[in-house]
């Protein structure tokens, strides 16, 4: 085995980085909710991280899941740290939490540009950090859950999904949404997640299609950064049972999904949502096939 070497020097306090940190540590590492984001913590955390992805890597290989420099994928350096390392990202988001986490970090990125049309980076740059009003606007979470015997490849599984993504997003005004589809094995069967975060004018109703068609719908209102923070990082969580589960059947869902794209972001539509408009019963025939 290569000697892992990285030193990480110092936190990386911003918005983002705590939105990746929840979304990666909270459904991984057990003590993460009693533990301040100081750097010894966070340290500590790493590199529980990396022991938990190391021995995820070597029952993935005991399972013959091998991809081309599979090697490299055990120096995957960490996200949301300053440091010092000698590789490069993995990109292998669906299974790699480090790169996992860099996903949540554009995402958190692309959400905190819809609300307040730049984003921390460059405000900080410019030194005025606090000056710029966020748009008024609610944030939307819209989860649907289904589970499938494992008799059905899992590349049918994704495959049925095309043509369906943008369904939930185009069915109301929105300023920006985002959706990640995750693939993983529950309790002998495949559990499918596709969850949705969609920005909508605060006077913005929910469609009742969505209720309806048995999605899982929260709503926050008053958005600011911690507010796009905690949205983000309870959307987007890492799914434990890729970590944790089966090695052979995550490694089914890896070969079946390394062409599938996962995540996706939607800029605003300054469309009417003609489904809803037109026809109410047609988005809830829809949503009903999801
Ligand atoms: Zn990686």
């Amino acid at each position: 085995m290569a000697r892992y070497r990285r030193q990480i020097l110092g936190l990386d306090e911003s918005f983002w980085a705590k939105a990746a940190r929840a979304a990666v540590f909270r459904p991984l590492l057990d003590h993460q909710p009693a533990v301040k984001a100081e750097l010894g913590n966070v340290r500590r955390q790493y590199a529980d991280l990396q022991r938990l992805w190391l021995g995820r890597l070597d029952e993935l290989k005991k399972v013959k899941w091998q991809p081309p420099g599979f090697e490299f994928l055990r120096e995957c350096p960490p996200f949301g740290v300053r440091g010092r390392w000698a590789s490069y990202p993995c990109s292998r988001s669906l299974i790699c939490p480090f790169c996992y986490g860099r996903r949540v970090i554009d995402l958190y990125m692309r959400f905190e540009q819809a609300v307040y049309k730049t984003h921390q980076k460059r405000v900080e740059q410019a030194g005025a950090i606090h000056t710029i009003e966020p748009t008024p606007c609610k944030l939307v979470e819209v989860t649907a859950w289904q589970s499938w015997e494992q008799t059905k490849p899992p590349g049918l599984i994704l495959h049925s999904l095309r043509g369906m993504r943008r369904i939930v997003v185009d069915a109301v005004p929105r300023r920006a949404a985002a959706l990640l589809i995750q693939l993983y094995p529950m309790n002998g069967q495949w559990q499918m997640s596709r969850r949705h975060l969609i920005m909508v004018d605060p006077e913005t109703a929910v469609p009742k299609a969505y209720e309806e068609a048995g999605l899982f719908v929260t709503e926050h209102t008053n958005v600011t950064r911690n507010v796009i923070v905690k949205a983000v990082s309870s959307v987007f969580q890492y799914p434990k049972a890729m970590m944790l589960g089966p090695a052979d059947e995550v490694a089914q869902i890896l070969q079946a999904s390394s062409k599938f794209r996962c995540f996706s972001f939607f800029a605003a539509s300054n469309r009417q949502p003609k489904v809803v408009e037109a026809d109410p019963s047609r988005v809830e025939k829809n949503l009903s096939g999801l």
